[in-house]
């Protein structure tokens, strides 16, 4: 079957590739360190494989089927033509379907970060950030709002926006700050950088585990299909898949839908973009969530506005806390600095609404 000899054929490439890299010692740990990883990988990954395999044989009956059918007809020449170009395309697209899963399949063996994520050096420790970016990478371990996790500048306990306008959920984080290079990371990881989800998530997961211990359901964000189909993925599905796997918390990926496209949130005020968003989320596993200590899982924290937006959703399916973790959040630094600068920013359209007439954080 030729799904078996693929499967096979993946397996030898990948043995192979073992094989060269261990004879290379130098990666010997690496290998040893992505085996320790774990049996889930591997079991991913022979998942995939099985996957992929199934997939062939489906392909292939739909091949036979298709030939019957035309051995049957036999008569309406331009029409077949047109049938065996669709076939063409439709088998090309199966290939390249295929393909991908091998290399899926490949990477949750092997790891496909023997490169740094962020910079493209060879990684022998950490497995997904070299030294030096693990050091320059803007990480949000400083203070943050104890609301919406964003990086403020000094120890107050909430940030401005949070005080102004308290968010539904019971709090978020984030690993990094969305600034300097994680811009160009997350960004990374938007357009085609799917095995990005894995680097992040390992940042992620010890955030999980301190500020939410008691999570025991993970949901993630969800796009229109009109949006999936153009992007290709969901990138907070593989953020949120990674940490479950990482995490042993369950992920409900179908929990929740979005119902209609919403406007670019970019120049929007906190007002409009609440707005924006009002009603376009729904839990679709209303049983799932009630009662739960839901976590909602996403790429980048901007305003909180999306968080708050699915939280109220969640709230109203019952979920009995709402925590959100993101990769990067956008640091709060719109928030002036004296009483002075404070009015006048009452000002500027970008001023959180009603904001507070006295000293920001005095009491
Ligand atoms: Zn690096
Ligand atoms: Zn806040």
């Amino acid at each position: 079957m030729k799904g078996e000899e693929g499967a096979a054929q993946a397996g030898r490439t990948a043995e192979s590739e073992a094989a060269a890299w261990q004879a290379d010692g130098i990666v010997e740990n690496e290998v040893a360190v992505r085996q320790a990883d774990g049996a889930a990988k591997n079991e991913v990954a022979v998942g995939v494989m099985d996957g992929a395999a199934e997939n062939e044989v489906a392909v292939g009956a739909a091949d036979a089927a298709e030939n019957k059918a035309k051995k049957k007809g036999g008569k309406k020449k331009g029409k077949e033509k047109k049938d065996a170009a669709q076939r063409a395309a439709a088998r090309a697209e199966r290939a390249k379907k295929l393909r991908r899963l091998l290399e899926l399949a490949h990477e949750a063996v092997f790891g496909k970060n023997c490169v740094c994520a962020a910079c493209g050096e060879d990684v022998f420790d950490d497995g997904f950030f070299c030294a030096h970016c693990l050091a320059e990478l803007p990480l949000n371990d400083e203070y943050v709002c104890s609301k919406c996790g964003r990086a403020i500048e000094a120890d107050y306990p909430v940030c401005l926006e949070c005080k102004a306008h308290m968010p539904l959920y019971d709090a978020a984080r984030s690993a990094f700050r969305y600034e300097e290079r994680v811009v160009g990371l997350i960004k990374r990881f938007k357009t085609g950088g799917r095995y990005l989800a894995a680097a992040l998530a390992a940042r992620m997961a010890p955030l999980l585990a301190d500020s939410f211990p008691d999570a025991d359901l993970i949901v993630s964000v969800p796009m229109t299909d009109k949006a999936l189909k153009k992007r290709g993925y969901n990138q907070a599905e593989l953020l949120a898949d990674a940490l479950s796997l990482r995490s042993g918390i369950p992920y409900a990926p179908a929990a929740l839908v979005k119902t209609r496209d919403t406007a670019a949130q970019k120049h929007l005020t906190a007002a409009e973009r609440a707005q924006n968003l009002a009603g376009s989320f729904r839990v679709h596993e209303r049983a799932l969530c009630r009662g739960r200590h839901v976590v909602i899982v996403d790429d980048v924290l901007t305003t909180g506005a999306t968080a708050d937006a699915v939280a109220r959703a969640l709230r109203g399916a019952g979920a009995a806390r709402v925590y959100v973790l993101t990769a990067a959040s956008v640091p709060y630094r719109e928030r002036p600095r004296t009483p002075e600068q404070a009015l006048s920013a009452d000002e500027k359209g970008s001023a959180p609404p009603a904001p507070p007439k006295k000293p920001a954080h005095g009491a």
